[in-house]
Formats: structure tokens, sequence, C-alpha cells
């Protein structure tokens, strides 16, 4: 099923003429819950990978909060939770009897660290046909984002980016290594989501703007009438409903929000860092209703479980902040740079 974000509630940039040349197109990806092939797109599902290519592996140094815990265990916990959720209980009744609370304690409880090079997780491949827009190095048909999932020095999982011919691949690896180590929380574990790509229209957020034209959308959303309830949208209207899409997405604008935007420069080039692809920690929350797709604003029948409608990949940045991964403009050999936001 495609989705459709609802047009944007004003044309903004008819309001404001100094936006029309700022519009950049993002491509929201959608993660839903799905069983992807290493022949598709998608968050969380296998990589199409040779069998004679090394799997990339993590060196740097991690910061343990709280002892790691295995691939596997976070699989159990949320396997557990999610069945637990789902299931028909009484009134008063835990969600968990004293066995399983048991067994959650143990699989959250960890291990210690190893010490050794951590393999790296599948985040995402991207077939450059899905996503409109989107290019890569010559030959490139496929771009594949994997990650260390533990902190790092800049308390973020670190992000490992692969543009592949896709028809230059023979035999496939079957059984990638999984990583030793992942956070403590699973939070950087990815749950298998299909892709249903959409292209949109983003402007910067105020952040990005000059202070005065960021001043009047203030102003404007402070005295304009929301059409979608009596409500006022408030001086943040512009912000959150009319700039940046929340979500999963490529391209666009970076969703600066809580910190000013700092000079992001390729350090082998100068130029500036441009948004290549960004992670959330879920797509709608009370401040983002506009953006719902069409086809999810139903409730979905039946009960919902421990993975909710709004986050199928399940992944969590800080405390509910996005990841952004941007990239040279220049060359795609030059290096990326990460951003939490
Ligand atoms: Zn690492
Ligand atoms: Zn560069």
């Amino acid at each position: 099923m495609a989705r459709t974000t609802p047009p944007r509630p004003v044309d903004i940039a008819a309001l404001f003429p100094e936006l029309a040349p700022l519009a950049r197109q993002a491509v929201r990806l959608h993660p839903r819950p799905g069983e992807p092939g290493v022949h598709e797109s998608s968050v969380g599902g296998p990589l199409l990978w040779p069998a004679d290519e090394q799997w990339p592996v993590c060196t740097q140094p991690h910061d343990h909060w709280s002892p790691p815990v295995s691939l596997d265990d976070v699989r159990r916990s949320r396997a557990l939770l999610e069945a637990q959720w789902l299931r028909p209980r009484k009134a008063g009744e835990n969600l968990l009897d004293p066995a399983q609370r048991e067994l959650l304690d143990r699989l959250r409880a960890g291990h210690p660290a190893h010490t050794g090079p951590n393999p790296l997780l599948p985040v995402a491949q991207l077939y450059l046909r899905d996503i409109p827009g989107l290019t890569g190095p010559e030959g490139a048909d496929l771009l594949q984002v994997l990650w260390c999932p533990l902190d790092h020095d800049d308390a973020l999982p670190a992000a490992h980016l692969v543009w592949r011919d896709s028809r230059g691949v023979g035999a496939l690896l079957t059984d990638p290594p999984a990583p030793l180590d992942v956070d403590h929380y699973g939070h950087y574990v990815p749950e298998p989501c299909a892709l249903h790509p959409e292209a949109v229209t983003e402007y910067p957020t105020p952040l990005e703007l000059p202070k005065e034209l960021a001043d009047r959308l203030h102003a404007w959303g402070e005295a304009a009438r929301h059409p979608e309830g009596d409500r006022g949208p408030g001086g943040a209207y512009y912000q959150y409903e009319l700039s940046v899409a929340p979500g999963w997405k490529v391209g666009g604008w970076g969703p600066w929000s809580f910190c000013d935007p700092w000079p992001m420069e390729c350090p082998d080039c100068g130029a500036a860092y441009r948004p290549l692809f960004t992670v959330d920690s879920g797509e709608w929350d009370g401040g983002s209703g506009s953006w719902i797709p069409l086809e999810d604003r139903q409730p979905p029948p039946g009960p919902v479980g421990h993975r909710r409608p709004s986050d199928p990949p399940m992944v969590q940045i800080g405390r509910g902040y996005t990841l952004q991964l941007y990239v040279c403009p220049t060359s795609f050999d030059h290096p990326h740079y990460a951003a939490m936001q």
C-alpha cells in the first residue's frame, strides 16, 4: 500500500516567496512491518552482499554506560513483549507472569563488553530505482547503510555507507555475522520493514533561516488559524507542519530544533554537507499530526502491540531524536558526517 502525506495546510512559499528558492525534495521512506528480501529496499532487512566480500566491523572505542546485550537478546525480549501486548488480558492482569518477568530481566541483563572488532548491523538498503532523485557514484544502483549498534564518542551508533552495483554481485552472503555487542536497551536495532517511498517538499527549519524571516514566520503562525481545528497552531506552526517532514527519509533539510546549526563542511574539500539519510525515533507524535499519511489515520484493527504503528523500526536515537547522515556533494569518496537533532 502506498503512503500519502496530506497536502500541507497552506502553501507557505506563496505567502513567503523568500522560501521558494529554498524548497528541497525529501523522500519519506514510511517503513512498515514487512519481510523484505535482499532484492528489495528496506529498513532493518537483509543486505545484498557478495559472499566473497568482507563484512564490515567497528574497531572504535565504545561508551558502555550499561552492559551491552546480544542481538538475540533484543529480538527475544521484543518478541516476548509483543506477544504479551497482543494477548487479551483481564482488567488488572499483569502484562507478564513471574516466569516471563524473570526471562525478560535475564535478556536485559547484558554481558561483559567484548574487546575485539564488532560486526556491523544492517540499518537500511535503498535501491536507487525506488528513491526519486537519489543518485550515487557512477555505476551504483544501491545504497547500503550499516552501523555499529553501540555508543561512540559522539554518543551515536557509527554508520558505514556502501554504494554498490547490484548487477555485479554474484554469489550472496547468506549468514552475515551479527554484532557481538548491542547497546543495552536495543535502541539501535531496527526491526525489518518494507518501504513506501514518497517524495515531499521541505523548507529549512527556522534555525536555518535568517532571523528576520524566522521571526516573521513565528508571528504569522501565532496569528494563523489552523484549517484542521479550532486550536491556533501557534508560533511553531511553520516549524512543525510546514518545514521538515518527520520520520525516516532521504534528502531534504536537517531537522534543526533544539540547538543552533553549526557549520558542517567536508574536511577533505570544504564543501557544505548535505543531508543524505535521516533515522527517526518515530514517524509521528502529538506535534506532527498533519504529517500522518492518509492510509495510517485509522488505528489498525485489534490490539496495538509493543511495536507501535507510529514507529515500526523501533530505533531510538537519544531521547527520541533523529540521526542524520550528511554527505559531501563533491565526492562520494569524501567522509560522511553524522549529527543528532
Ligand atoms: Zn563501534
Ligand atoms: Zn568533500
